[in-house]
């Protein structure tokens, strides 16, 4: 699998890098004919994954929606400091039903925030309880807060279709749902399983090690598809149970060897210079982010937090 996955991201960062190349500034002999960059991706996008499930991408987000005969079940607005239109829209086009829910996949505001319109249209808004909390405690201006909260497993019924809302634990934040829809065998769950990425940054607000904990849970689960709060490389916009895999394959092997270094008396620097990952090195991600993701680690084994 890791070989299959491999190759794909090779072929991926060729074509990267094609493009890339593509993109430079023609030199001074070039002929006038060389070829034009290609235009930059539409800032939105609205993607069929099944006959009723869609994904909607408004520059680098995306959330799911499900479309039924008695309604719409819309998830994370992803309108922070820019319209809501567009995703409103985009779901209009598809259907002349009415919304009737917006689910925030966690707290975090990038994902949540913008969702007034959709509340202007009659919504109902719900989170996990965490991020109910979270929301009341800030205090953002432009996040409408949940009129609902769930823990545990909820399940949503609407025209004939059905949406598991489910908690597994403390991951990337402590209000993060996998919604599952069983018939679709689908998952949307974010920013936590990436597709082939390392974890974000110095993954603020995660919990480690309980993130591990949470991935083998939905390992478990019975799904197939992965839609996850960002493209991967190459504009991808979901995965399998394959990346969840191999994110799960990826902590591990970073926990045990930040581990390794502290166990040996060794600095944040020295663990950072020490520490070199091979297998998840095509991720493009890697180089950037990798020494944040030792040190977020570096925390848990040598402070325990
Ligand atoms: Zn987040």
């Amino acid at each position: 699998m890791w070989r299959m996955s491999f190759a794909a991201v090779t072929a991926a960062l060729i074509g990267s890098a094609l493009v890339a190349q593509a993109q430079q500034p023609a030199p001074a002999q070039a002929p006038a004919s060389a070829p034009v960059a290609a235009p930059p991706p539409p800032p939105t996008a609205t993607t069929k994954v099944t006959d009723n499930v869609y994904i909607f991408r408004y520059v680098g987000h995306q959330s799911m929606f499900i479309v039924t005969p008695a309604g719409v079940i819309a998830t994370d607005p992803i309108s922070e400091r820019r319209p809501a239109k567009p995703y409103i829209d985009a779901i209009q086009a598809v259907t002349k039903a009415p919304i009737k829910y917006v689910i925030y996949s966690h707290s975090h505001f990038d994902h949540i925030a913008g969702g007034q319109p959709f509340k202007d249209l009659g919504a109902k808004f719900i989170a996990q309880r965490n991020a109910k909390e979270r929301i009341q405690e800030l205090k953002p201006a432009d996040v409408v807060v949940p009129d609902q909260v769930v823990d545990g497993k909820s399940v949503i019924s609407l025209g004939g279709e059905t949406l598991e809302l489910l908690y597994v634990g403390k991951n990337h934040s402590d209000s993060t749902l996998v919604m599952r829809l069983p018939k679709e065998k689908i998952i949307f769950t974010v920013d936590w399983i990436p597709i082939q990425a390392v974890q974000f940054r110095g993954m603020a607000d995660t919990y480690v090690p309980d993130i591990e904990d949470g991935l083998k849970k939905v390992i478990a689960m019975d799904w197939q598809t992965l839609i996850p709060g960002h493209p991967g490389p190459g504009g991808k916009q979901t995965g399998t149970k394959d990346d969840a895999t191999n994110q799960l394959a990826y902590l591990q092997d970073l926990s045990a060897a930040v581990k390794k270094e502290v166990d040996a008396g060794k600095s944040y620097d020295d663990a950072v210079k020490d520490i070199s990952l091979p297998k998840y090195a095509a991720w493009p991600s890697y180089k950037n982010f990798l020494p944040m993701n030792i040190e977020r680690y570096y925390d848990f084994w040598n402070r325990g937090i």
